[in-house]
């Protein structure tokens, strides 16, 4: 990702917006076990309940992601239930931090009015730079955790539980 998109200052709306992008998700929700677990400790939930081992049909990788639409969403009042134990992929929205590439893309379609882009140099809002450590953390549990996805699969011992989420924009891109 360019230096320029990772510093961008923003704020957003979110309450305005009714949370669009958890009603209408643009890709999968990726999960790290940790996130997972954090989860499950909110809600009481087991992992299964709330998501489920996929295989991204492009990097034919396999992955834990959130079932979608999100079980979570209050359909009522557009508020997370989960919101201090969400997933990063949801906490660093309109920002879509994409495994297979280790880029972010910016998604500001998604809010529509209910993005504010911040003057350079003003401290307002949040930038993505300051998700950098979280974000690596984040990719290198991906994909250790893959891999051990990977070999689980082939062993038999774990499936694709559900059917495809509702809700996708579209397939995950192609890597670059
Ligand atoms: S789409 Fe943008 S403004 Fe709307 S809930 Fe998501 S982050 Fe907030
Ligand atoms: S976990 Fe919360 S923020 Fe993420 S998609 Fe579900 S309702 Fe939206």
């Amino acid at each position: 990702m360019s230096t320029s998109l990772r510093q961008l200052r923003l704020t957003t709306n979110c309450h305005a917006c009714l949370n669009k992008c958890c009603s209408e998700p643009y890709d999968w929700v990726y999960l790290t076990d940790a996130e997972q677990t954090a989860i499950e400790l909110k809600t009481g939930l087991p992992r299964d309940e709330f998501s489920a081992v996929r295989e991204n049909e492009h990097g034919q990788v396999t992955f834990r992601v959130l079932n979608l639409p999100c079980r979570f969403l209050d359909s009522r009042t557009g508020a997370c239930t989960i919101y201090e134990s969400r997933p990063l992929v949801c906490r660093v929205f309109p920002f879509y931090p994409e495994p297979l590439t280790g880029h972010a893309t910016l998604l500001p379609a998604q809010c529509r009015d209910n993005i504010v882009f911040q003057p350079v140099g003003s401290t307002n809002g949040w930038a993505l730079e300051d998700f950098d450590s979280e974000i690596a953390e984040w990719l290198s549990s991906l994909w250790s955790e893959a891999v051990t996805l990977h070999r689980i699969n082939d062993h038999g011992t774990a499936e694709d539980q559900t059917p495809e989420p509702q809700g996708h924009h579209r397939e995950p891109p192609t890597p670059k």
